[in-house]
């Protein structure tokens, strides 16, 4: 098969630097160290298919805090960390068709080639066969995902995007032309979270009148609310410990139901409401957040990577015959998941990274025309070297911290 011929990754990894012209980017260099690093040489055209992009926003996700904590493995000291980026084309190389210098531009944080089995004929772009030659991951899942941007060398060790600039390969592929009219801030999340929620719902496949119960009252769990809203949901739960995070999702989205897991049980109270159980369960929570003593111990010494307590919980709730979606992202291994349930309850669980070039230009139009306001999540704006400090209120859910945005 002519793939096979393919040499993996099809562009290579490490950027041709500029010495000359240093920049500031976010490294990581361990366990909750991030840094700033103001001299490190700005990368330079390599292949004829890359945009090099002058980043004017760039944003923390959930999944930099799988790396800031440690749980995500392939890790290198001095990576650059950032997958959620957007600027200026500063420069093109030949190839690159439909972007020229000074367009203003999104990075979708899934790099893909456009051109294998899974992105061509499946579109599911984030299983990209040809950016990511981790053969660690191989090991780990029998198969390798996408590269993605700053996240980590199991996906590529492809610099990220918490930098004054990156370098996008396949640009034509993994950029998106955005308007000059709208603000940063409306157009940022397209480069993830908004896509994501996006994907939560369609793994979920909620419709009108569903009612929907949401793990995680983070960006990702409050944008998937918002989404399922959209799409004509009933009922919308949105289930954390953290009550300014739901009363920040309840001032945004009056019609949610906030529920905080630690003062009150998550299946009394939607059961109360719905006795069959809801149609959907969302996980928006994923790997690194284990409450049991067990769970703890058990990933302390590498009896497993991964905590299956939400999973666990939706299994539990949701209605006999429903759906249920993993946008919350897992690295490896759960103990003690009630597969009996899952099976005994003919439930249906599918999870993914979100491809998100495939839902661009939809989403790019609910954006222009207002139907979906990614905004809502935005607490704090700030520049990029106040990312130590960032990163920290983030974790650990600070001074009202939701989403940041940071300009380089
Ligand atoms: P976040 O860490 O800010 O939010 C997670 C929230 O879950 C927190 O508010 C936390 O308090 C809450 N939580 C913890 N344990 C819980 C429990 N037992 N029940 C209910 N809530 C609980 O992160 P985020 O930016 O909102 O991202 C959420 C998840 O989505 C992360 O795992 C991230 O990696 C993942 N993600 C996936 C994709 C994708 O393509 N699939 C893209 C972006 C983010
Ligand atoms: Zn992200």
């Amino acid at each position: 098969m002519a793939t096979l011929e393919v040499p993996i990754p099809v562009v290579p990894i490490e950027p041709k630097v500029d010495k000359e012209h240093p920049m500031k980017c976010v490294e990581w260099h361990g366990k909750k160290s991030v840094r700033v690093n103001t001299a490190r040489p700005s990368p330079l055209i390599t292949h004829p298919g890359d945009a090099i992009i002058r980043v004017t926003s760039t944003s923390i996700c959930g999944s930099d805090l799988h790396l800031f904590l440690g749980f995500m493995p392939g890790m290198k000291a001095g990576d650059i960390v950032g997958h959620e980026f957007m600027g200026v084309v500063h420069d093109v190389g030949d190839d690159v068709k439909g972007f020229g210098k000074g367009d203003r531009v999104v990075a979708a944080f899934d790099i893909a080639c456009g051109d294998c089995f899974f992105c061509n004929k499946l579109k599911l772009f984030t299983c990209c066969d040809r950016t990511n030659p981790s053969k660690e991951e191989e090991k780990l899942y029998g198969d390798r995902t996408a590269g993605f941007f700053g996240y980590s060398h199991l996906t590529g060790g492809w610099p990220g995007g918490q930098a004054e600039y990156v370098r996008v390969p396949l640009a034509d592929m993994n950029l998106l032309k955005v308007p000059e009219d709208m603000p940063d801030e409306k157009l940022l999340f397209l480069s993830d979270i908004l896509p994501t929620a996006w994907h939560a719902n369609e793994l979920g496949e909620v419709g009108p009148g569903d009612n929907v119960a949401i793990w995680g009252a983070g960006p990702v769990g409050i944008l998937s609310a918002h989404v399922a809203n959209f799409r004509g949901a009933g009922n919308v739960f949105l289930i954390d410990e953290f009550d300014y995070r739901l009363e920040h999702a309840k001032s945004r989205m009056p019609f949610v139901k906030p529920i905080n897991f630690k003062k009150e049980k998550v299946y009394d109270i939607i059961r109360k409401d719905l006795p069959y159980g809801p149609d959907v369960g969302i996980d928006a929570v994923g790997m690194h957040y284990a409450h049991s003593m067990l769970n703890r111990m058990e990933i302390a010494v590498g009896l497993e990577t991964d905590t299956p307590e939400v999973l666990n919980e939706i299994i539990y709730t949701v209605r006999k015959g429903g759906r249920i979606s993993i946008i919350g992202a897992y690295g490896g291994y759960v103990n003690h998941l009630n597969v009996g349930a899952f099976m005994e309850k003919s439930l249906t669980m599918r999870g993914g990274q979100t491809p998100c070039q495939s839902y661009w230009p939809k989403l790019l139009e609910m954006v222009k025309n207002g139907e979906l306001d990614p905004t809502i999540v935005v607490t704090h704006e700030g520049s990029l070297e106040q990312s130590t400090h960032f990163y920290q209120i983030f974790n650990d859910k600070q001074d009202g911290c939701i989403k940041v945005v940071m300009h380089p």
